[in-house]
């Protein structure tokens, strides 16, 4: 259990598959502890074993790039109950968009999916002939909808978030979410990494201001690759999750990908951990303790 049940001076409301969420017991309202978890996802299951440090490593990287990303966002405070020290932050309450806003410069995943399927990613027509980790160059925005739990988002095309959001919210939305990518992009490759895509989450503060909520930038919302290993045409092994997917699907395991998973093996464990504090310290240049 990496998160406490009983913060002093909040109260728990929401748990996603990584985070929690608890407001003030008493005081403004307008605020929320955001607090990352030690568990991981895969293949939409939260899994039974935890991967330890890695909710710091998470809270820390988004600091890191909030800080230097052009564009309000949601963090007030890192002073926090020592009971969640160094993995949680005090932020803006924010009316969440329910649109998962993601731009890609390289195609993998569902994109390179639905690309295959129909020559296009969000409706977008792309080039022919492009294949598994192929540069998309200008980048393109290419958002989802939040699924249910246990359900995949799903690609969405512009024009369902202009009808969800409204003309203007909708192109506020993909510019922030380009130049949030842009900027990242080229950090991450001043340090040797491929930002290939990302994820970010928008939100409404209370005076109606649009506001960068959530994680950003971290592992498990980007496909972060070694540049030195880029080969497209093949799936590249990833900064996250890889050793995590590659024994789920292992006939080592033996997961029918229907129960629940079974639990990692302390190596596989061992080696995400190390992957996990590994962006970290490559992006920011920092070590991490
Ligand atoms: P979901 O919440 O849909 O299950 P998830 O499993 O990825 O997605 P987590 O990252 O574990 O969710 O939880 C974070 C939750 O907190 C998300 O639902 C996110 O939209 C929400 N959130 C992030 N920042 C804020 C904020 N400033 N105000 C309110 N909600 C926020
Ligand atoms: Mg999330």
């Amino acid at each position: 259990m990496t998160v406490p049940a009983e913060v002093e001076g909040w109260r728990h409301f929401y748990s996603g598959k990584v985070r929690d969420l608890y407001e003030p017991e008493s005081g403004p309202s307008d605020r929320v502890l955001v607090v990352a978890s030690d568990r991981i996802s895969a293949y939409d299951f939260v899994l039974s074993s935890e991967i330890p440090d890695k909710g710091r490593v998470l809270t820390q990287l988004s600091l890191w790039w909030f800080e230097q990303l052009p564009v309000p966002n949601h963090v007030l405070s890192t002073d926090v109950p020592a009971a969640v020290a160094g993995r949680a932050m005090i932020c803006r309450r924010l009316d969440m968009i329910p649109v998962e806003c993601i731009a890609r410069g390289y195609l993998t995943g569902s994109g390179l999916l639905e690309y295959q399927h129909s020559g296009t990613v969000c409706s977008l027509p792309l080039p022919e002939g492009l294949e598994d980790g192929s540069h998309l160059s200008p980048p393109v925005f290419t958002p989802s909808a939040k699924a249910e739990v246990g359900e995949h988002d799903e690609n969405i095309p512009y024009d369902a978030v202009v009808m969800m959001v409204g003309d203007d919210l909708a192109a506020r939305l993909r510019s922030l979410t380009l130049d949030i990518y842009s900027q990242a992009e080229s950090v991450a490759r001043s340090r040797g990494i491929i930002l290939a895509d990302t994820k970010v989450e928008f939100g409404l503060s209370s005076s109606g201001d649009i506001t960068l909520g959530d994680e950003v930038l971290t592992p498990d919302s980007s496909r972060f690759w070694d540049a030195d290993l880029y080969a497209p045409g093949q799936s590249q092994p990833s900064f996250d999750k890889q050793f995590v997917r590659d024994w789920l699907t292992s006939d080592e395991a033996g997961w029918d990908r229907v129960s629940p998973p079974p639990a990692l093996p302390s190596a596989v464990v061992e080696r995400t951990r190390s992957r996990y504090v590994e962006a970290y310290e490559r992006l920011t240049g920092r070590t991490f303790s």
